[in-house]
């Protein structure tokens, strides 16, 4: 027993530091991502479960390593956000979100575009500014953007983030709340939000109907939505059955793999010409 809690000691120190190792060089790798053009984009079409018609798209950002192949952005991301770089790369979604809305609109195919933001970003005291700037640049209305924060994002800092998501809402950006009933949040501070829109998060989508407990928590964040006239958006939806159940409970909005999974941007236009045509 002593040899061997010895020798466990040891594997763990050595996979600890090897662990450790592995993240130093993610982290290098990753700081130097941006520069050297290693991310792209891929875009979620969301469709309207009340016409059928893709209203959007929710832009996703991927890195391409080198060596490793596709890195898992819930992965990079939280090692962007402590390293402080996802306010560069940040931008840089915003920046190519908003042109590749910009130019969907100048072929006769406006889109509305989801843009994921980050805790950090949505802390950076020119926030607002960015962000106008960039629709500014590509000559995008405010309302086509729309910004994904989730209710974690908002109240680790709530008084000031509650202050720029008014100044964002002035403008005509619309907010949506990402992960809805993961995070920490109260139906206090809910109203106070200067959201549009509500997002259910993808774990209570996937055993809809299956489990009755996330049947029952979709229909309260639906029914919660109708109350504070917030339009409500089903992530992670896969099959028939939850587009279905999620149309007749009176979702509005919907986006997951059973429509498509996220595309290059040449590959999302031709989604939206053949599913329109059909
Ligand atoms: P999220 O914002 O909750 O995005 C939804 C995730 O669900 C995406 O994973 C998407 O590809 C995946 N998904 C879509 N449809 C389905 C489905 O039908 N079934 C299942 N099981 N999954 C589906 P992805 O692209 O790997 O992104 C993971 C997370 O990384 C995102 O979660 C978001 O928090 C973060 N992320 C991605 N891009 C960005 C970005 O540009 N900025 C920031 N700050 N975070 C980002
Ligand atoms: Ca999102
Ligand atoms: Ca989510
Ligand atoms: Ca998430």
């Amino acid at each position: 027993a002593k040899t061997g809690s010895r020798n466990c000691f040891q594997f763990y120190v050595a996979s600890v530091d090897q662990e450790m190792r592995e993240r130093k060089r993610l982290e290098k790798d990753l700081a130097g991502a941006l520069d050297k053009a290693q991310f792209h984009l891929v875009y979620q079409p969301q469709i309207s479960l009340e016409n059928g018609r893709i209203i959007g798209a929710e832009a996703l950002l991927r890195w391409e390593h080198p060596e490793r192949g596709l890195v898992p952005p819930d992965l990079f991301i939280p090692l962007a956000e402590l390293s402080g770089s996802i306010v560069d790369i940040g931008r840089w979604v915003l920046d190519q979100a908003c042109h590749q809305a910009a130019q969907w609109a100048s072929e006769g195919m406006p889109m509305r575009i989801a843009v994921n933001l980050s805790a950090v970003q949505l802390r950076q005291h020119d926030i607002v500014e960015t962000v106008l700037e960039t629709l500014e640049r590509h000559q995008l209305p405010a309302n086509r953007l729309e910004l994904e924060v989730t209710e974690t994002t908002v109240m680790t800092n709530l008084e000031d983030a509650i202050a720029k998501l008014h100044r964002f809402k002035r403008k005509g950006i619309q907010i949506a709340v990402d992960d809805f009933g993961t995070g920490y949040s109260s139906l206090t501070y809910l109203k106070r939000m200067p959201v549009q829109h509500l997002k259910i998060d993808k774990q209570f989508v996937r055993d809809l109907l299956i489990n009755e407990e996330d049947t029952r928590i979709a229909n309260t964040i639906i029914d919660l939505g109708k109350s504070l006239n917030l339009s409500v958006i089903a992530e992670g939806v896969e099959t028939p059955e939850q587009e279905h159940y999620l149309r007749q409970r009176g979702c509005q909005l919907a986006q997951g793999y059973f429509f498509s999974k996220p595309l290059q941007s040449q590959e999302f236009e031709s989604f939206v010409v053949k599913f329109h045509d059909k």
